[in-house]
């Protein structure tokens, strides 16, 4: 676990002055510490009978896709707004400064789907909330919100409540 949490550098002031940023792309660099990032994301649905995983733009892109790879299931992208070119659900959700939303492709999730939700850190929580519902609207089983990073202080699990959740690494 040390040597996961080592390849992930804190920056200073990014996006925005009073920001610590996690970032990840030194792990991304460890094809076997990536790797093993992943299992420890999926270890406790590995038996849940998850039929996809859903991810976030931009970074659950990366750990959503390994994530369903390795679980040998299908992968769903949850965007921005605008960017999925077939008919979509939006769900809108407040950011710390402003508002945003997040979308879906109509037919992405069936009612029988058992869904993992993987994004790579869980903050004030408002993504993940956004996400479940969206996979919610389409009828769709969340099973589980996982991260890789949980930044306590923020308290996002106080959104999430209605659901399980599982991080990796915790700051
Ligand atoms: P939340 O909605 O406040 O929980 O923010 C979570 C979203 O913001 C996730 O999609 C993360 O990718 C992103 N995010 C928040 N803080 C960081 C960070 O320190 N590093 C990388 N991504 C972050």
């Amino acid at each position: 676990m040390d040597e996961i949490k080592n390849k992930i550098r804190d920056i200073a002031d990014f996006p925005e002055p009073g920001i610590l940023f996690k970032d990840i792309t030194p792990l991304m660099q460890s094809p076997v510490l990536l790797r093993q990032a992943v299992e420890l994301l999926i270890a406790p649905y590995r038996n849940a009978n998850i039929t996809a995983v859903a991810g976030m733009e931009a970074r659950g892109f990366i750990f959503g896709s390994l994530a369903a790879s390795m679980l040998g299931v299908g992968f769903i992208p949850l965007r921005k707004p605008g960017k999925l070119p077939h008919t979509t659900h939006k769900v809108e959700y407040q950011l710390e400064y402003g508002e945003t939303s997040l979308e879906i492709h109509t037919d992405a999730v069936g009612e029988n789907d058992n869904i993992l939700i993987v994004d790579d850190v869980l903050a004030t929580g408002g993504t993940a909330k956004a996400s479940c519902e969206l996979i919610q609207l389409l009828g769709g089983n969340v099973v589980a919100c996982v991260f890789l990073m949980e930044l306590t202080a923020l308290n996002g699990r106080s959104l999430l409540t209605n659901f399980n959740v599982h991080s990796v690494i915790q700051y």
